[in-house]
């Protein structure tokens, strides 16, 4: 029975470790899966203790004859050859008949001067090739990037359930350094510091990668995070609260909303958004909340204090709606 990949249930393993005791699948290994042919010629390293990976199944000797099987009966596959093969059977066949027994012997020579052939077209190669430097195709230096960014990220995963922290940590910093607008990498971090229990590091880093993730066009994810810290982080910047106050709003959590964004007003006067932010807040006190006196004032405050905002009318129609939603049906 095949063994399976530690990591990713009911996939056959490809590699081992026989240190760590573990079994993993090219899953596990994102740049070596996009580009088999590269990793081929390089050992796969444990993503645990980074010493070399045996491999699974077939003993390597075995795969290394099957290899070159399949490249000698590829390069047979040439006009050479196949001539060479074709003219020994018509020659055998054309032979009268008490010499027919000559087949054997032609087909054998021609076959092994068909060996033969790939061994001499290795040789002539190098004398052929063009003296000029290939260019590596265009793009090639970001997938290597992409597949070292998705390898890096594959190895926190599994550093994070073996509850290997630390090494997570490390492995993230480093990708951080090399991709630090990689939203990804930025929310695969939070996600550890949460899973550590990391509650000192979260206090300190957590205001800053969630405005990360929002100027990354994340905020929806920020504010997940943000939900899931407990305590909760301290947010100072006013630009911050209210993205995390609107995404929070689009996912319901009404009562973190207004907490964001009450008061706003008296701890940064200066807001630049502080019109929008209130109008926001009125439509959670209004929509979500079910506090129409709490709503009523905010746009007051709105219509006294922000009367050429740009967003006047929408001020107006919320006024609207409330009035209306007064009046007796
Ligand atoms: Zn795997
Ligand atoms: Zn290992």
């Amino acid at each position: 029975m095949a063994v399976v990949c530690n990591y990713h249930p009911g996939t056959r393993a490809t590699h081992k470790c026989d240190r760590c005791q573990r079994h993993f699948c090219l899953t596990c290994f994102p740049g070596a899966a996009a580009n088999p042919a590269q990793w081929r010629e390089r050992t796969l390293r444990c993503p645990i203790c980074r010493r070399p990976l045996a491999e699974c199944g077939p003993t390597p000797l075995a795969r290394v004859l099957w290899e070159r099987l399949g490249k000698l009966l590829r390069s047979l596959i040439h006009p050479v050859p196949l001539l060479l093969l074709g003219l020994a059977v018509a020659t055998g066949l054309l032979l009268p008949q008490p010499h027919r027994w000559l087949l054997w012997p032609l087909c054998t020579t021609a076959l092994l001067l068909a060996g033969l052939f790939p061994l001499l077209r290795r040789r002539a190669a190098p004398a052929a090739a063009s003296p000029v430097p290939r260019k590596a195709p265009r793009g090639r230096t970001a997938v290597a990037g992409d597949t070292d960014r998705d390898d890096a990220l594959s190895r926190v995963k599994i550093l994070t359930i073996e509850g290997d922290y630390n090494g997570a940590r490390r492995v993230l910093m480093d990708a951080l350094r090399q991709y630090p607008n990689d939203p990804e990498v930025n929310e695969r971090y939070y996600r550890l510091l949460l899973a550590a229990k990391d509650t000192r590091s979260l206090r300190e880093l957590a205001p800053h990668l969630l405005e990360k993730l929002v100027r990354l066009d994340r905020a929806h994810k920020a504010a997940k995070f943000y939900l899931a810290t407990n305590p909760r982080p301290a947010i100072d910047r006013s630009h911050l609260r209210h993205a995390l106050a609107e995404a929070l709003f689009r996912q319901r959590k009404f009562r973190e909303a207004a907490q964001l964004l009450k008061n706003l007003h008296r701890e940064d006067k200066h807001y630049r958004r502080l019109d929008a932010a209130y109008l926001l807040l009125a439509r959670v006190y209004l929509e979500g909340l079910k506090r129409p006196g709490d709503a009523a004032r905010l746009l007051q405050f709105l219509h006294r204090h922000f009367p050429q905002s740009p967003l006047a009318r929408q001020v107006q129609a919320l006024q609207q709606r409330l009035v209306n939603s007064r009046q007796p049906g």
